[in-house]
């Protein structure tokens, strides 16, 4: 059974346990629930991201710098850096504009029975120069200590730039992190051998503590989020694949499976960043050169589902206030949101710290969040999956674009060595 499936089931069987538990009216004082879902799913749920984490950050510089060290014209990394981010904020713009859209037609706020027993603590807010200035590292070495991904991936992009202009030192330096990107991509095709169980550990854990009465509550912004982020994957994405990337939608969904599994599962892009890499070059055929800039680039800094539930739940946080939104409001929201984005970290829940910045921006009430804090958990799985799609997109989009995009390797008549 190929491993896709595997993960699938792990995930159902997953939900099903944690489901039972939740059902049960179980919780950590009785001795079953306390044994398996406190110590033996969270452990292994635990044991999994770690697994897949300590890889991001080697993985992130060492596939950089290669990625920029095959471009050695300035001219390449320019038109391709270009081409990428350009990519990624407009098909945020769209899925933000599109989610305000949607909530403005569906009114989620309007006699929201929310319930405010979740306290949220606004943190600091964070400007956007700040997110700006932030971007360069002062020291290289904290930032990978701290996993800063924007820090390293602007510290690699100098390194790789660099060494391919170093002549002999260079070429010793680049076949260094060939190897090393290469024995990366080994460690990854082993240790998702281990995603069914990791997955299944998840799933039981998370399902056992989400209530559901929280999403009866608030159905209607669940739903606006859900729909908004379903339209943004087979309308927005289906037609941009099928014009930008020239395959059919349905096989590009097919490949990528695994990693939308995974994000929806750990909930964060840079988790599964490794997974989407790995996807994107040995199922999709996206050559290395375009594959090692753009998919940690693009789980950096790419959150299209994120920005969809910022758009929502704006929207959703005016109407439950009775505040009214004018007409430049919103495009600040989707100014906002799509900063945000990149500002957001690829973490379970950032997306809902980053919001309090697109509130404050229009002046709603940020303690608004509170109201939607019940449900974010499931909500953030489903988000992170879209992230994911959208990474994977962009990445393939601008193979495509560049002329490296391997068909071959997409339509599984080739396979591709991992490095
Ligand atoms: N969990 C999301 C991600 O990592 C970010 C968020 O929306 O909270 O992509």
């Amino acid at each position: 059974m190929n491993l896709t499936y595997k993960i699938l089931i792990g995930m159902g069987v997953g939900i099903v346990v944690g489901s039972f538990f939740q059902l049960s009216g179980m919780d950590s004082s009785h001795w079953l629930y306390s044994v398996l879902v406190d110590q033996v799913f969270f452990i292994g749920g635990k044991i999994f991201i770690a697994l897949l984490q300590l890889m991001v950050v080697p993985l992130v510089f060492a596939s950089i710098v290669c990625g920029a060290a095959n471009l050695s014209d300035g001219n390449s990394i320019g038109r391709l850096g270009g081409k990428t981010i350009g990519l990624y904020l407009l098909t945020t713009c769209a899925a933000v504009s599109m989610a305000l859209v949607l909530a403005i037609a569906i009114d989620p706020g309007a006699g929201a029975e929310a319930s405010t027993s979740e306290a949220f603590e606004p943190p600091e807010g964070r400007e956007i120069r700040d997110v700006i200035v932030g971007m360069v590292p002062t020291n290289p070495v904290s930032a990978m200590a701290a996993g800063n991904m924007l820090q390293i991936i602007v510290f690699a992009l100098l390194i790789g730039f660099v060494v391919a202009r170093s002549g002999e030192p260079g070429a010793r330096v680049r076949a260094f992190f060939e190897d090393f990107n290469q024995i990366l991509m080994n460690l990854i095709t082993l240790l998702i051998q281990a995603a069914p169980v990791g997955v299944f550990c998840l799933m039981s854990n998370v399902f056992a503590e989400i209530g559901f009465d929280k999403i009866l509550d608030l159905l209607q912004y669940f739903m606006t989020v859900v729909l908004g982020l379903g339209i943004h994957l087979a309308v927005t994405y289906g037609l941009l694949i099928y014009l930008l990337v020239r395959v059919s939608p349905l096989a590009f969904f097919r490949r990528i499976r695994e990693p939308m599994l995974v994000a929806f599962t750990t909930s964060s892009s840079a988790v599964t960043m490794p997974v989407t890499l790995r996807t994107v070059r040995e199922k999709l055929g996206v050559h290395n050169d375009v594959a090692s800039f753009s998919i940690p680039l693009g789980a950096t800094i790419n959150m299209d589902g994120t920005a969809i539930m910022q758009g929502v739940a704006t929207v959703f946080i005016a109407g439950f206030y009775g505040i009214d939104l004018s007409a430049s409001a919103y495009l600040t929201v989707i100014l906002t949101a799509t900063l945000a984005s990149i500002g957001t970290a690829a973490v379970p829940s950032a997306g809902i710290i980053m919001l309090t910045m697109v509130l404050a921006q229009v002046g709603l009430p940020v303690e608004g969040i509170a109201l939607i804090l019940g449900v974010d958990r499931l909500l953030d799985m489903m988000r992170t999956a879209v992230n994911i799609c959208g990474d994977a997109f962009v990445s393939s989009a601008v193979a495509r674009s560049e002329g490296k995009l391997d068909m071959e390797v997409f339509e599984g008549r080739r396979e591709v060595n991992a490095a």
